[in-house]
């Protein structure tokens, strides 16, 4: 009962990638040297979680550039050298991004040695995160389908083939990210949905979406301001997303203006990670802050539904800030566990 787990990323060491920033460049361009600091990176990723009392690890996504170009740099049809900077999550932020320039296409599996790797060496259950397609689609800049729904079901079956070898590679859980989800609403019910479930067909793993405000960069924060006191974009996508084929749903609570009564429109179908670290703060919260918002989850639904979480990925953070927060969430989650 409340299996903690994070969201994913963890900060890089500074050996790898250039600590505290999103899209940090890699510490070498020699590639053999980047792989075995990678490797390394993830037996440290593994251990920070097992050393806090976490109980579902990731690899800390120490492998990858950033949540969604790590996966596309391995697609075809993806051109990495022709960068467009376009605008994205509706005009959010500015980035720069590779772009589809003509059919795309999985020629080898992307994330599969990761996640052997990963799975030698722990004995816990371990989850494998990848961008869900409409937050890949919203992170492309497209020269070849120039139409969204279609190019989100294109890459929908490229991530439902590389999830079944994950799932085969030892994958306990497989997340999608979709923080697009709280920005493009009216897609959502629609096309969003349909590519999100034809993502997860036929998987046996445990399959979870991720929807959350961002992490904490200049860009984010100005625009939570603009969201008024009550963050309510949660309520109008739950119930398509309480008729959809995915398992567990990992939500933004703490530290924010999301009302946890809106877990109650999810109808008690579905798992909630119950995002109870704010990843936008320096400050690490008590484990009573996470107990807190874990009790006030607990209001609206089960205990066995109930699975505490970070708000986001940690990878812009220190990594001390980041190993502190962990801990607070496993031991906030055992105090409320010893209440049940
Ligand atoms: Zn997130």
């Amino acid at each position: 009962m409340l299996a903690t787990s994070i969201v994913g990323s963890l900060p890089k060491p500074s050996w790898l990638a250039k600590p505290e920033i999103l899209w940090a460049p890699w510490a070498t361009d020699d590639a053999a040297r980047l792989a075995e600091a990678k490797r390394d990176a993830v037996r440290l990723a593994i251990a920070d979680q097992e050393e806090a009392g976490i109980d579902i690890v990731t690899d800390g996504e120490q492998s990858r550039v950033h949540f969604v170009h790590g996966m596309l740099e391995k697609i075809d049809g993806i051109d990495f050298n022709k960068k467009t900077r376009i605008g994205i999550r509706n005009d959010r932020y500015e980035a720069d991004c590779p772009t589809v320039t003509g059919p795309i296409r999985r020629p080898a599996p992307i994330h599969r040695d990761e996640v052997v790797y990963a799975r030698a060496r722990t004995a816990r259950r371990l989850k494998v995160t990848m961008p869900g397609p409409m937050t890949i689609v919203d992170t492309l800049a497209d020269e070849h389908y120039r139409d969204r729904p279609a190019l989100a079901m294109a890459f929908a079956e490229i991530i439902n083939a590389e999830a079944h070898e994950l799932e085969a590679a030892g994958a306990d859980y497989i997340q999608l990210d979709e923080p697009a989800f709280n920005v493009y609403l009216d897609a959502v019910p629609t096309w969003g949905i349909r590519a999100l479930n034809r993502a997860v067909d036929g998987l046996r793993a445990k399959t979870i979406v991720h929807i959350c405000y961002g992490y904490g960069i200049e860009a984010n924060l100005r625009w939570k301001q603009t969201l008024g006191d009550v963050w309510d974009q949660y309520r109008m996508t739950f119930p398509a997303l309480a008729d959809s084929a995915i398992d567990q749903v990992s939500l933004e609570f703490a530290g924010g203006r999301v009302p946890l009564d809106v877990i109650a429109s999810l109808g008690g179908r579905k798992d909630v990670l119950v995002g109870a670290i704010d990843v936008t703060t320096k400050t690490v919260e008590s484990p009573e802050d996470v107990a807190g918002t874990l009790r006030a989850a607990l209001k609206h639904t089960t205990p066995d539904r109930i699975f505490p979480c970070t708000n986001c990925g940690m990878v812009p953070m220190a990594r001390g800030v980041a190993q502190a927060k962990m801990r607070a969430l496993a031991l906030g989650a055992a105090l409320v566990r010893a209440e049940l």
